[in-house]
């Protein structure tokens, strides 16, 4: 297919191969990865907003190679965004996202921080793994577990699929208000009293053999160099699934339910929710949250 002229609030970007089938399971190609960060735009730029990127790019669609880029790509053009240590598109405009897209970079991972206070993460992060054979659903009820933990502490939190295997669960803070040591150190403390209480279903330890049929509780990705997948990113799996934000009684009906294709969106369901439910992760945004000092 020849190359597409795109003018976009007033930048100008050339497509190509939008023919190119990038999940060959589904068929689903770079013309239909373009469409989805075109309509999602509105609801996911505002959490990608001055947090410097790291790109999973995959030129030969999710069954080829792919490489992380943390850099800016040398055929950025001049009107992208760059910032952080290293130098990493900073995605605050539709274009921009159409111009990733084009150059398959179908996952987009975050820091906790914005480049403005790059030592002050905008929330506590904590990554919820399944160690085989635990599933999805052992991960639904350790994050039901912290919520009540949280809520007895008077903190909101929100919880996304990875749009892999476990749940991303975000407890949004006030800006300045927290250094990465501290968020750390608040979900690993979460996490020991949750791994105390059911040594065999949750382990804080990141050693594989210590993760088997267990939900690993990954504190350390609150480390200032460390990213996690966006919301609203698609994820370079078999299919064209989205780290999707869901509301907690989703997660306790999957739960009750024993169903763990209830935690699993594709991107014609993500666009559908939102129209519907809104961005259930927009606490993120801004917050007046403090953490208290566990004991
Ligand atoms: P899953 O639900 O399968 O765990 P995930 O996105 O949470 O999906 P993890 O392996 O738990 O994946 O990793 C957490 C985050 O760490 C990722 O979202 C990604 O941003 C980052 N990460 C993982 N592996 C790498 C890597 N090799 N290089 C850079 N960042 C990585
Ligand atoms: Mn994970």
């Amino acid at each position: 297919m020849a190359d597409v002229p795109v003018h976009l609030e007033g930048r100008t970007l050339t497509l190509s191969n939008l023919d190119k089938v990038l999940y060959p399971e589904t068929g689903f190609t770079k013309a239909q990865v373009v469409d989805y960060y075109v309509r999602i735009a509105p609801t996911i730029l505002p959490h990608l907003r001055g947090r410097p990127l790291t790109l999973v790019r995959h030129p030969d669609g999710v069954d080829g190679t792919s490489f992380f880029e943390k850099r800016r790509p040398p055929s950025a053009p001049d009107w992208v965004e760059i910032g952080g240590e290293l130098g990493s598109v900073l995605c605050d405009e539709a274009a921009t996202l159409v111009w990733l897209a084009n150059l398959a970079a179908l996952e987009l991972h975050t820091h906790q921080a914005r480049v403005s206070s790059p030592d002050a993460p905008t929330a506590v992060l904590i990554d919820l793994d399944p160690g085989p054979p635990a599933t999805v659903l052992d991960c639904a009820r350790v994050a039901l577990d912290l919520r009540q933990m949280l809520d007895r502490l008077d903190l909101v939190a929100t919880v996304k699929t990875s749009g892999s295997k476990g749940l991303h669960l975000s407890v949004p803070i006030a800006s300045e208000s927290a250094e990465d040591e501290t968020t750390k150190s608040f979900a690993l403390s979460l996490g020991r009293l949750l791994a105390d209480a059911a040594p065999d279903r949750v382990t804080v330890t990141m050693a594989k053999e210590q993760r088997h049929g267990k939900v690993f509780v990954d504190w350390s990705q609150n480390d200032r160099h460390k990213t996690t997948v966006a919301a609203y990113s698609l994820r370079a799996r078999p299919r064209p699934t989205v780290s999707t934000p869901v509301a907690w009684d989703e997660v306790e009906d999957a739960m009750d339910a024993a169903d763990p294709t209830r935690l699993q969106f594709e991107t014609d369901a993500v666009l559908e929710r939102i129209a519907t439910l809104g961005d259930l992760f927009a606490a993120n945004l801004e917050s007046e949250q403090t953490l208290p000092t566990l004991a």
